[in-house]
């Protein structure tokens, strides 16, 4: 799967819910790997705060946007409308400090969005895959992921002294589900939040037209609910807004019971903890270490080539100790093909060739010997622990057991995400030339 952008740029005019102040927002299509970025046209030198969990600083009513003095306030619709239809990069420039709230559902969104169509990019959708149970409880409040092949929510409100009493929907969220069954859900409130709100000077922007209101009977009277169960529909429309914080798609199963804005946004952090591991573990080895080598590099010294060169980044070497490199596994592999073509996962004998070419650079890049060939002598200890699948990113750590002059040792582990998924212990010689 590829990321995507919008195929034109679409424009959006009104009231943001609680500034009330009137805005202009144009949403422009991005390259490959930007990311969502809002920009505040309105201010000095145009500022701009990408959608990262870095600015994220606000999470009290609804999702704030803030960089130094620069805010953006309710992007969690417009970001949900972006991410339920698979939207991975975006320019939105507003003129204001918070979006417009609208008919408070994401179908003016999913509208104009439609109508642009949607732009297929060349490079690899960012997918974060959950591999164990991650959760987190907040007193009554839990959010729990568990792995799945899809990403699906299922959510649990639960107001007892409100007419919303408790709802449950699930659903596996594809852009045409979203599209079907959540765009059009609106904010909801009860009667007294609304007092209070307004009694905080918030909600300046609020109405009947934007959000939903109950009282202890039920929906008032003047409000026509789109679903039955329009409140949970939102609060997963609202979920999706919020891990767009996490810069990729998350596949796992969502389970949310009473969760809201906050325990949304701790979750993206723990996710992205999760997904740091890794990269902080080779960021600690490359400050010890001297150069990356991309995949020009790595053909200088590997005789390797397509389809079996298996490498595409080395991270880090420390000649002659340790080695750390990268491989994105993509859908279009051509093993793939026939392994297997309803259930792709990389061959477990390709991870440890692959981890073994990664030693192999450490091998030859020090040496006079670039473009020598490297056997395979023997394996022992060979565990594959996780299957590794389309849209994994594997890091190959390879250390230097012990090395004569054309033999030796190496210790080479796999990782996907944190996770453990392949190691073996391998034994290699390099034969004479000639
Ligand atoms: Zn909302």
């Amino acid at each position: 799967m590829n990321q995507a952008t919008l195929g034109r740029a679409i424009t959006f005019e009104g009231a943001g819910l609680h500034t009330g102040v009137d805005v202009r927002m144009r949403i422009r299509p991005a390259e490959a790997d930007r990311g969502i970025i809002f920009v505040r046209t309105d201010l000095a030198e145009s500022p701009e705060i990408p959608v990262r969990l870095d600015y994220l600083i606000g999470t009290e009513r609804e999702t704030t946007l803030g960089r130094g003095e620069v805010t953006v306030h309710t992007v969690e619709h417009i970001l949900s409308a972006l991410g339920g239809l698979g939207i991975d990069n975006a320019i939105i420039d507003i003129n204001g400090p918070e979006v417009p709230i609208l008919d408070g559902s994401a179908a003016p969104f999913v509208e104009e969005i439609r109508k642009v169509g949607i732009k297929s990019l060349k490079s690899p959708r960012r997918i974060f895959r959950v591999r164990e149970p991650v959760w987190l409880e907040d007193n009554d409040k839990q959010i729990i992921i568990l792995p799945s092949t899809d990403f699906r929510v299922s959510y649990t409100i639960h107001y007892p002294e409100s007419g919303i009493h408790s709802q449950f929907y699930s659903l596996s969220v594809t852009a045409e589900s979203f599209e079907k069954e959540l765009a059009g859900a609106r904010t909801f409130c009860t009667k007294d939040e609304v007092e209070e709100l307004r009694g905080a000077g918030l909600i300046k922007g609020g109405s009947l037209e934007n959000a939903i209101v109950f009282d202890e009977k039920g929906v008032l009277p003047q409000c026509r609910l789109r679903y039955p169960d329009e409140p949970v529909r939102h609060k997963i429309l609202d979920l999706i807004g919020d891990l767009m914080f996490l810069g990729c798609q998350v596949k796992g199963h969502v389970i949310v019971i009473r969760g809201g804005h906050a325990l949304n946004v701790r979750m993206a952090r723990k996710l992205d903890e999760l997904k740091q591991k890794t990269v902080a573990h080779y960021h600690r080895s490359l400050s010890v270490t001297n150069e990356q080598l991309d995949i020009e590099a790595i053909k200088r010294i590997l005789p390797h080539r397509y389809p079996f060169l298996l490498v595409d980044r080395i991270l880090s070497i420390e000649p002659g100790k340790k080695i750390v490199g990268l491989k994105n596994v993509t859908g279009n592999e051509h093993f793939f093909q026939g392994h297997f073509p309803q259930y792709p996962i990389m061959p477990g004998v390709l991870l440890i060739e692959a981890m073994a070419q990664v030693g192999g650079v450490m091998l030859l890049s020090g040496s006079n010997m670039p473009g020598r060939l490297v056997f395979f002598m023997g394996l022992d200890n060979v565990k594959f622990r996780k299957p590794v699948v389309p849209g994994d990113q594997v890091i190959f750590e390879v250390e230097a057991v012990k090395i004569r002059s054309r033999t030796g040792l190496m210790r080479g582990e796999a990782y996907v995400e944190g996770t453990l998924v392949a190691e073996a212990d391998l034994k290699f010689s390099i034969p004479e030339e000639g």
